[in-house]
């Protein structure tokens, strides 16, 4: 399966692509929100790989969202991650699951 090559979420485009130093934290991901990046490392099984954009794409909708960023965030970094490391796995499965809402979203029935 072929990684995507970009994800949008609000008004930024976020490229995604493979990187060995994304495999030097735990998460075996990252989302760099000012250079729009998801990082992913590189040889993770499939399954695991969709688990790890699922969290940094939470952590892009997180800043969309404003409950991240600017002074004095409603969510700080340590309740972001585990918002992210809750509702990743929940996102990813509700998106396998739901592809006639997925193309009703998009006006595409
Ligand atoms: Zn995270």
């Amino acid at each position: 399966m072929t990684l995507p090559k970009q994800l949008i979420t609000g008004a930024m485009t976020y490229h995604i692509r493979y990187d060995e130093l994304a495999g030097d934290n735990n998460e075996n991901g990252s989302c760099l929100i000012n250079k729009g990046i998801i990082s992913v490392a590189p040889g993770l099984d499939v399954n695991r790989e969709r688990i790890v954009i699922a969290h940094e794409w939470v952590h892009a909708l997180l800043d969309a969202s404003g409950l991240t960023c600017g002074e004095g965030p409603i969510l700080d970094a340590e309740k972001e991650e585990i918002v992210c490391h809750l509702l990743g796995p929940i996102l990813l499965e509700s998106i396998r699951k739901s592809r006639s809402m997925i193309s009703y979203f998009q006006g595409r029935e």
